[in-house]
């Protein structure tokens, strides 16, 4: 029988939509090898990992909220929510006792591009405020860094589809592992465009895993022996 994860990391969401073998590589075998540009990225995090509030009229920011769901069973922090008095539309906010629409955004080092697994994490975020709050949230953002630019990004149907399909398969895919599976078979390596950015590269080889493989299936089709030398 395989065994239930319980609880899960919301940034584990992230990780795991980017590439399952760097997943597996970073949370089970616990390889933490950081490109410079991850290193940066994680200086450049400080603004947020300070926690503190602020205000600015009807706008508050709230950085480094916990956040949980029971309905999916995720849990983690947001770099920063944004409540904005919205008397007619969103949800009782107790500290502020006043009803706010409610929006968590992401910090990301680098400049302003579209990456699905970022979307992702932040729908996970989306999830577990909707249900702390009872409300629905349209929008979250993403901030990045460098180029201070805000990307708004929509809570649609579709990404909190392949939002909850994310968390089901990683639940899933440790479960198999758990239960003796075969690793390479469960987070197979896949040599992909991204790979050629990827911190793990060395470690992973997944050019040579694919030359390896190639090897391996004319082989299993079988060896002509050459008669001629
Ligand atoms: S090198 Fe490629 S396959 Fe390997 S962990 Fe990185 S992105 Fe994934």
């Amino acid at each position: 029988m395989e065994e239930e994860l319980s609880e899960i990391p919301i940034s584990w969401i992230s990780e795991y939509a980017y590439c399952k073998r760097r997943f597996y590589l970073r949370y089970v075998e616990c390889v933490d090898i950081r490109s410079a540009d991850m290193v940066e990225g994680r200086y450049e995090h400080r603004i947020v990992d300070d926690r503190h509030i602020t205000r600015r009229g009807p706008h508050i920011t709230v950085s480094r909220l916990y956040v949980a769901s029971k309905k999916y069973r995720i849990y983690g922090f947001c770099d920063n929510v944004e409540f904005d008095e919205k008397p007619l539309k969103g949800a009782f906010i107790d500290f502020l006792e006043g009803v706010y629409t409610i929006k968590p955004a992401e910090f990301k080092h680098g400049k302003v591009r579209h990456e699905n697994e970022f979307e992702q994490q932040l729908c996970g975020q989306v999830f577990c405020l909707e249900e702390m709050y009872n409300t629905h949230i349209d929008y979250g953002l993403i901030y990045y860094v460098d180029s201070k630019d805000r990307l708004e990004i929509e809570m649609s149907d579709d990404l909190r589809q392949q939002t909850s399909i994310t968390i089901a398969s990683i639940r899933d895919d440790l479960g198999k592992m758990y239960s003796g599976n075969r690793v390479d078979k469960i987070f197979p390596v896949k040599y992909q465009r991204r790979c050629e950015k990827c911190a793990l590269f060395d470690v992973c080889s997944p050019k040579k895993i694919a030359v390896d493989t190639y090897m391996k299936k004319l082989w299993a089709k079988g060896c002509k022996n050459d008669s001629n030398r």
